[in-house]
């Protein structure tokens, strides 16, 4: 059985380390994919630099993007350097992210946030890579964006969801996918978060960890620390409440991902 970490920030200096160890407990539980989201020029350095070595298990993909919280920090020459990057390693470049919209924290901005989000997709659109949307606390805003420049061919993840029954439900119209973060696990806080993922098409659901945040349960009462081998913690919470068979599962979200990210599957 293999699963995908779909969303991970493993060039973290916390990892720095035990990197090695990390990686090693990945694949030893099964994570023989992951997706290292990028959020700012400097991370997707690092993260290059660890996914162009040859790794003995986990297959390592990246994503270019600026996160909204660093929205006010991007130009157009941020997106152009993405740009060339993407064209010049296309087999580990495989999305477009994080981008989106954030008013909860407010680090950026609203029209800044905005501002560059669209350009981001109109960036992504050219190179027909896949998208990584973060959102929180929008109040409809990202949806409306996003239904405003639909686009047919436009692949795409809501990662770490948060929203509503009904905003899930415009996201999947739109045909994008949606990423469950270790939340799900959590009693309290999960609660909602489970009764949509009940929900979920089968084919529109990816799993993730968004380490190093995110811990789920019950690795959230020994270490602070998440990292990719917790997915499994998420994995097994959708079995249990989708009430489905294991390896079924498995195997549909490595296919969903695969997907979503356009990874061929004959290629890991
Ligand atoms: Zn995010
Ligand atoms: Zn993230």
């Amino acid at each position: 059985m293999k699963l995908f970490d779909s969303h991970a920030h493993i060039d973290d200096n916390v990892y720095d380390g035990d990197f090695n160890e990390m990686l090693k407990r990945a694949s030893d539980a099964g994570v023989d994919g992951i997706m290292v989201a990028g959020v700012t020029p400097e991370t997707i350095v690092k993260a290059l630099e660890i996914a162009k070595q040859p790794h003995r298990h986990s297959n390592l993909f990246i994503s270019v993007g600026m996160h909204p919280h660093d929205a006010q920090y991007c130009s157009d020459e941020i997106i152009d350097d993405y740009k060339r990057l993407a064209g010049k390693y296309p087999s580990i470049i495989k999305a477009w992210g994080e981008t989106g919209l954030d008013f909860n924290r407010m680090h950026s901005p609203r029209e800044v946030q905005e501002q560059w989000f669209v350009r981001q997709i109109e960036a992504a659109d050219d190179l027909n890579l896949s998208m990584i949307f973060h959102e929180r606390d929008s109040e409809g805003r990202l949806l409306q964006i996003l239904e405003s420049m639909n686009h047919r061919e436009r692949k795409g993840v809501v990662h770490c969801f948060s929203g509503t029954k009904e905003e899930m439900f415009r996201y999947l119209n739109l045909g994008y996918y949606i990423g469950i973060t270790g939340i799900v696990t959590l009693q309290q806080r999960g609660e909602m978060l489970r009764e949509l993922a009940v929900l979920l098409p089968d084919d529109r659901i990816v799993i993730e960890t968004d380490a190093p945040y995110l811990t789920p349960a019950p690795m959230k009462n020994k270490t602070r620390r998440n990292e990719p081998s917790f997915v499994k913690h998420v994995f097994n919470k959708l079995v249990d409440i989708r009430g489905v068979d294991a390896q079924v599962l498995s195997d549909m979200l490595w296919k969903n991902t695969c997907s979503l990210y356009n990874i061929p599957l004959d290629t890991i």
